[in-house]
């Protein structure tokens, strides 16, 4: 591992770089790789953010939102760029297997690799870190980067800290979570000094719903929700064929699983959704629950203690009924 002070230097000549980030890329994911993006090219660097996969489009308004490449869309040219490139930035995730097959050629690329990430358990692959689990969100690790570290919090512009903002709003649950530190606030008023607007990002983020959204939302709380009293859990599963049926697209599900986290007495909430390809799970917890343990234990995932997801390659009904398994060994802890 090389000293991170030794990255100014090594970005004082302009490089060749790539930004990645996790796939269905977030708020924190998007508006990290945007900022740092938006930094890095008024420095004179050649930059490509490069996402493994498509995103919301409540992102999509993000300040050069138009020069993001999706992998599986432009898959050769990914490849080249990140082949050919200095320097490649892995933003808000920890480990290559994360990003499915785009992680094989970060891996083999010759460029230096720069993780900037919050979440724990890092695999080690990059060259420079800037890593701790108590950061709020990656894109506070960005303008920490960019104002400790290459001591440039003059080059922070309304661009760059619109995408800040917006990472560290949407991965702190709009400034209610633990990790909302008095710092993180001063933080943040920093960027709305610096020209976020910040009425204008909560309404482009949240208030841009389709009718088939905010119906199908209704959908998944009258008739879908399953609340067990007896374990303080909240489940919510979700068929292909209601994603179908209410025309639900990437990010669309985003939020849903807070929904069953607000009533009170609940601990513990899941959503199920039956992908494509394989069952996603979405865990939220309070207080001390490990979300992230069940993820990882049973279904090949991990993320935070209170807010973490996993995969299954079983039927939907399988995944459900693990639960039925699942919440009696946690029980005890549930009930406390
Ligand atoms: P979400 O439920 O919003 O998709 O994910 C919440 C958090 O869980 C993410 O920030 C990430 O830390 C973690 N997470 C989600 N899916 C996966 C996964 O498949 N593998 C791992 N390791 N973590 C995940
Ligand atoms: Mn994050």
């Amino acid at each position: 591992m090389l000293e991170l002070t030794s990255l100014k230097e090594f970005l004082a000549e302009p490089k060749q770089i790539v930004i990645t980030t996790h796939p269905k890329p977030d708020g924190d994911a998007m508006g990290s790789s945007l900022g740092l993006y938006n930094y890095l090219i008024l420095k004179g660097h050649r930059v490509n953010v490069i996402t493994p996969t498509d995103y919301p489009s409540f992102l999509q308004w993000l300040p050069n939102n138009d020069k993001v490449m999706v992998y599986t869309e432009k898959t050769d040219e990914s490849q080249h760029l990140v082949a050919t490139a200095d320097l490649i930035f892995c933003l808000d995730f920890n480990s290559l297997v994360r990003i499915d097959e785009m992680g094989n050629y970060v891996r083999e690329s010759k460029a230096k690799k720069v993780l900037i990430d919050h979440h724990l358990e890092p695999e080690g692959f990059e060259d420079y870190r800037l890593w701790t689990t108590s950061a709020c969100a990656t894109a506070q690790l960005i303008y920490e980067f960019i104002v400790n570290e290459m001591g440039e919090r003059q080059f922070i512009n309304e661009e760059i800290a619109s995408c800040l903002y917006t990472g560290i709003m949407t991965d702190t649950g709009s400034f209610r979570f633990r990790s909302t530190t008095s710092n993180v606030h001063r933080i943040v008023a920093d960027l709305i000094d610096l020209g976020a607007d910040n009425t204008l990002i909560h309404q482009l983020v949240y208030d841009d719903f389709s009718e088939n959204r905010l119906r199908f939302l209704g959908h998944c709380l009258l008739n879908k929700l399953e609340v067990l009293n007896d374990y303080k859990s909240a489940i919510i599963v979700i068929t292909k064929q209601e994603l179908e049926e209410y025309e639900i697209s990437t990010g669309d599900t985003e939020g849903i699983v807070n929904y069953a986290l607000s009533i009170t007495g609940i601990r513990l909430a899941i959503l199920i959704i039956e992908r494509t390809d394989v069952v996603k799970l979405s865990v939220r917890s309070t207080g001390n629950f490990p979300a992230n343990e069940i993820c990882k234990k049973y279904f090949n995932g991990g993320g935070h203690k209170n807010a973490a997801g996993g995969f299954s390659d079983q039927s939907i009904e399988s995944v459900r009924e693990k639960f039925d398994l699942i919440l009696p060994e946690y029980k005890t802890q549930l009930i406390e």
